[in-house]
């Protein structure tokens, strides 16, 4: 059996914060938000490798990144400081065939919003309030074994406005205590790489210890896997496969000129 090689990159810096409050996340996540999820989503059919932002090349040398399936993202106050380099690695991974996971926070990460092509905006507040989440495709695989309702007792809310493109398949919509809604996990597809956002993951509360939500994030890591398929190499000017019959009726025209940039 091929493993799948998951690389899980967390920015690090709120569990290691020396603060009543990066107390208060340690307790949940001592060794990082990362690394507990390295733990937690092991399995049989998993390669796991856990980084971070304050590592070599931030986590992410080349040799990482093209040994990686599926990359799992956390981020929030150091959005800024991931070098457009690396966003620009990771995104042609992406668009080669790697899977993308991007929690929580990261909604407003580079690589999220290079991949959406939006801003990526969102409704937010911080009143520990109770999140009840729907799985709205039951069919889908992210959803498979996920009960048709499920409640995170405390957490931020994230709502809608959410500035994301139309094209994403809704797996899960939010309900907040609040009176809030929001769409929760929401799955894209860009060239031959997927990618499944997913709000659940404030820092402050143990929601990655929840098993339905580490069902989630499994099943995410297997949805977003690479198919295998590989197509022809792409040229500027590919062979037909069938013959052309019809009459150019440009033909007297070099038109090759046009496309010399
Ligand atoms: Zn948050």
């Amino acid at each position: 059996m091929k493993k799948i090689n998951l690389t899980i990159w967390n920015e690090y810096r709120h569990e290691r914060e020396e603060s009543p409050a990066g107390d208060y996340i340690r307790q949940f996540y001592p060794n990082g938000i990362h690394r507990y999820l390295a733990e937690h989503l092991a399995a049989d059919d998993l390669e796991i490798r856990a980084v971070s932002l304050d590592e070599p090349e931030q986590g992410l040398a080349d040799a990482v990144l093209q040994n990686t399936d599926v990359l799992m993202w956390w981020g929030h106050c150091a959005h800024a400081e991931v070098k457009d380099e690396l966003v620009d690695r990771i995104q042609k991974r992406i668009l080669e065939g790697m899977g993308l996971v991007v929690l929580h926070s990261g909604h407003f990460s580079k690589i999220f919003r290079r991949m959406m092509g939006t801003a990526c905006r969102l409704r937010w507040r911080e009143a520990g309030e109770k999140e009840r989440l729907w799985v709205v495709a039951p069919s889908h695989p992210i959803a498979q074994g996920i009960p048709e309702t499920f409640v995170i007792p405390h957490h931020e809310m994230y709502g809608e406005p959410f500035d994301i493109p139309q094209d994403g398949k809704i797996i899960f919509q939010s309900w907040f205590e609040g009176g809030n809604v929001f769409r929760s996990g929401v799955a894209f597809e860009r060239d031959r790489g997927k990618v499944f956002y997913f709000s659940p993951g404030h820092e402050t509360f143990p929601v990655y210890h929840d098993p339905v939500i580490q069902q989630i994030l499994g099943n995410a890591v297997r949805w977003a896997a690479p198919s295998g398929y590989v197509p022809d190499r792409i040229t500027r000017q590919p062979v037909s496969p069938e013959t052309i019959r019809t009459e150019n009726p440009l033909k007297s025209l070099d038109t090759t000129a046009l496309h010399k940039s």
